[in-house]
């Protein structure tokens, strides 16, 4: 394993492998200093930067707070040599949510306290003007005592790519989680299809399988775009009644998450306590050029001073760190096929 011993910023020394996405590498890593368990993401800026679009515009982001939510992907910081770009993230031990499925569909209670903290955590998520729209059962995993944990919050610009990329080629997966106004391209409600993609989740833990399925992609884009679906005959009606509201062509008639948090069916034994928990930090701004072109060493496991440093950072900061929630800005890739433009290169460290 190309990473295994070695040791990020004088802090994480790298453990195995844990799993890989379509711009990324994670690996289990330990404080050195605190022992602590962490996972690092490793991104090659080649795959998602394009360089020469770093110059835009620059603004500062003041007042920022971070948050903190217990079923969210803890960000701990973020690092950034020549080549690569480091997220030391919360470790979830559990691994995927997905993995218990493949023992079987879930009993009704368990699938409904994790759609529970799905929904509080992309509730929370939307309420700042954060939306995931990559949620998948890739990005939901269960820490050490089975709590639900999304990863990847606001990440999802670097899977606008991607989603482009699978029209074309069939081997970037199947787009099962995905709304049909985004499949659509029609330009769309962040919030809305965040929730379509819940309702396929709820779906699959609820069935063992997926609710929209057939050989070939064409295929299934026509039955997610009509919504054509079935429901198992050990589906509850309350369960029925609730899915049918989420799982709706028209994403303006789609249920919204203030409803769903007040079904009958949801309620049940939710626990509706805070769960979040505000820290003010001080920040200060800095130049990400720093991060993106220059002088950092090419060698990620060099010392301290070559590293460009993005510290105490969680996923909102990372958002924030673009304009509009965009981060597209702070990945440069090469999006300009979906028409969306770059944004801010200002980020924080302090
Ligand atoms: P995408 O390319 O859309 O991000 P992905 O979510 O599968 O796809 P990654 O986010 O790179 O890819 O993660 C790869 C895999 O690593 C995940 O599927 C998961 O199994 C594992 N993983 C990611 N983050 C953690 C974490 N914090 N703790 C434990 N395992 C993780
Ligand atoms: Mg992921």
């Amino acid at each position: 394993m190309e990473n295994k011993g070695k040791v990020l910023m004088q802090k994480y020394e790298f453990g195995r492998l844990l799993g890989q996405g379509n711009f990324a590498k994670v690996y289990h890593a330990r404080n050195i200093e605190t022992s602590q368990s962490v996972a690092v993401k490793v991104i090659e800026k080649e795959k998602v930067l394009k360089v020469g679009m770093i110059d835009q515009t620059k603004r500062e982001i003041s007042g920022m707070s971070l948050v903190k939510h217990t079923n969210i992907l803890e960000l701990y910081e973020v690092m950034a040599s020549k080549s690569k770009i480091y997220f030391v993230m919360e470790y979830a031990k559990g691994g995927e949510l997905f993995n218990k499925l493949s023992k079987g569909k879930l009993r009704e209670d368990v699938a409904r306290k994790y759609f529970q903290q799905l929904i509080s955590a992309v509730d929370f998520c939307h309420s700042r003007g954060v939306y995931h729209r990559d949620l998948k059962p890739e990005n939901l995993l269960l820490d050490e005592n089975g709590i639900l944990k999304v990863s990847d919050f606001g990440l999802s610009a670097l899977t606008e790519c991607k989603h482009q990329d699978g029209l074309l080629h069939t081997t970037c997966g199947t787009p099962a989680y995905v709304a049909p106004e985004v499949i659509n391209r029609k330009g769309y409600d962040g919030a809305k299809a965040d929730i379509w993609s819940c309702g396929v989740i709820l779906y699959v833990m609820l069935a063992g399988y997926l609710p929209f399925h057939d050989t070939n992609l064409i295929a299934i884009y026509r039955k997610i775009s009509k919504a054509d679906y079935k429901f198992p005959n050990w589906f509850s009606p309350e369960v029925t009644k609730l899915l049918s509201r989420i799982l709706t062509p028209n994403p303006k008639a789609r249920i919204s998450i203030e409803k769903i948090m007040t079904n009958p069916w949801f309620r049940k034994g939710f626990n509706s306590k805070p769960v979040h928990n505000k820290v003010e930090k001080a920040l200060v701004p800095v130049d990400i050029d720093a991060v993106f072109s220059s002088e950092a060493n090419n060698n990620a496991f060099e010392a301290k001073k070559d590293m460009a440093k993005l510290t105490n950072l969680n996923a909102f900061d990372i958002i924030s760190l673009s304009s509009g929630f965009d981060l597209s800005g702070l990945f440069v890739i090469p999006i300009f096929r979906l028409g969306l433009t770059n944004r801010i290169v200002t980020c924080y460290y302090n």
